[in-house]
This record gives C-alpha cells, structure tokens and sequence, in this order.
C-alpha cells in the first residue's frame, strides 16, 4: 500500500517507468536550464545516460469501504500510440501484477475514472479479446470528462476506437462533470488546460484528505514553476490557471498530493512559498 487517507486506502498501480522526452521539448518556455532546475528542486528527474524527463504511468487504486476505484487506466497492451513507441502495441504483465499484489481482480474493480482522455490514461479501460476490444473491467463503470469525450469522438481516432467506444458500446460508460462524488469519499477537481474536461480528484475520509493530480502537473518541479508551459497542455494559459488553483487547494488543505506522473515515489505535500508552491517529498504518510 502506498498511503491510507482516513479509511481509503491507496495503491499504486504501475504501468510504464522510464525515460520520455527532453525537458526542454516537454517545457518549451521554461528555459536552457530547464534540467538543471527540475534536478535541483524535483531530484531524480531526469535520466542520467538520455537526459530525458523520467515519467512514471500509474493508476491509482483507492480501495474505499464501499468501493474499488481505478484512477487512471495508464497505457496498456495492444494499444495504437505510434507517435510513441514505447506506449505502442504493447504486451506487458507489470499493470496486472500490481493489481494482483493489492490483492485484486479485474472482477473487483467498481470504477475506473480517466482524469482525461489521453493514451497514457486510458489503456487498460480495454483489452483485445479474440480480435475484439473489451472492457478489462467486466463489474465497472467507467467514468470519463464529458467535454473530452465530445473532442475525442469527433476526432474518431485509434484512441477513441480502442479505449472509449468500446466501453460506451458496452453500456459501461458514464460521463460526468467535474464536482461529481464518486461514492462518499472520492470527488473530482475541475482542472481543465491539459484538455477541455481535465479533472483531478480528492480523496477525504475523516479530517484527512489526499489530492490525485492527474495532468495538471507532470512533475514535481511544476510546484516551483506552475508557470512553465507544457508541450500537451491543449490550452496552456488555462492549464497554468488550473495548476495555480490546485496547489492552492492543495497548500491550504495541507493535504498529501499524489502526482500521477512526479518521479517515483510520487506522494509529498505542497505549500506556499512566495509566488509559487514548495514540495516536499514523502516516503511514507
Ligand atoms: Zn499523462
């Protein structure tokens, strides 16, 4: 178990972990030094032999006393990405041995929420069975932002054939707005600017309260910089509104924050600190 929020308990679930792309491409206006900064204040980063961005693709599994809830579905198997080929047609083991070690099924899973619809967080809504895809989780609904459905259906492309469509012919879709309560302790944050539905999401059980990123920042390093822009952010000025607003929220709950793609172990808190927000990493809660 990574950490327990009150009576949720959170697990990761890990997909992929190695090197991505050159921070300077990944942060077009963070300047020259970009790497340097990112080792400095978020250590661990950046690979030393590529000088890549280190990414992490995990879900997170919050195990509730009512629910089994998926955040983020990661990359998956079989998948069309060939814009990157490490994501494309996959055939790994280290999803479903994650959720093995949390001692669950696919038949377990209630939910699984796509903070967003992109490739790294939508893979494993589906895998290929005899030619055909289909839910991985045959007990689940899938919860997806409305507003991202809209843009990827008229986009019709590998994504929304393989990871979306599939599910919402299955009748397992939901599609849902961001201030939806998912069971009593799970919400969404609207964090749109990566794309138009982005959300975050809040774990509160008791006086303890957790906060899931998703794409609303890719590295720890956005704390100390929420103004760098981000190559995939679709709206990247709405995007720097919406990373403001959640480490404030963050900040001032002084909650533990989970960063879906923050260099391993991926779990700190946030707090002001003149114009921007300092990070401190935890290893345990
Ligand atoms: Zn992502």
């Amino acid at each position: 178990m990574l950490c327990k929020i009150g009576e949720v308990e959170v697990w990761r679930i890990l997909d992929l972990h190695g090197p991505f792309m050159s921070p300077t491409e990944l942060f077009p206006t963070a300047g020259p030094k970009v790497a340097q900064i990112m080792e400095s204040v978020a250590p661990g980063s950046i690979c030393d032999i590529s000088g890549k961005l280190i990414l992490p693709v995990q879900g997170f599994l919050l195990i509730t006393p009512t629910h089994r809830i998926l955040i983020d579905s990661c990359v998956g198997n079989d998948k069309t990405v060939p814009g990157f080929p490490e994501w494309h047609r996959r055939s790994d083991t280290r999803f479903m041995s994650s959720l093995g070690a949390a001692g669950l099924t696919v038949d377990d899973i209630d939910y699984v929420l796509c903070t967003h619809l992109h490739s790294d967080h939508v893979g494993w809504n589906t895998r290929l069975e005899d030619g055909r895809w289909v839910p991985t989780f045959p007990n689940a609904r899938y919860l997806m932002p409305a507003a991202d459905e809209s843009q990827q259906k008229v986009r019709n492309g590998e994504l929304y054939v393989e990871s979306v469509l599939p599910v919402i012919a299955a009748g397992q879709a939901e599609l849902v707005e961001a201030g939806h309560m998912l069971g009593d302790f799970v919400s969404l944050i609207p964090t749109p600017g990566h794309t138009p539905g982005h959300v975050s999401v809040r774990i509160k059980s008791g006086d303890r309260q957790a906060i899931i990123t998703g794409d609303a920042l890719h590295s720890a390093a956005q704390c100390w910089h929420p103004d760098w822009h981000f190559k995939f952010d679709v709206d990247p000025e709405q995007a720097v509104n919406s990373r403001r607003h959640l480490l404030e929220t963050a900040s001032e709950a002084a909650c533990i924050v989970l960063g879906s793609h923050f260099a391993l172990p991926s779990i700190g808190r946030v707090a002001a600190e003149q114009n921007a927000f300092r990070w401190t990493g935890l290893l345990d809660s």
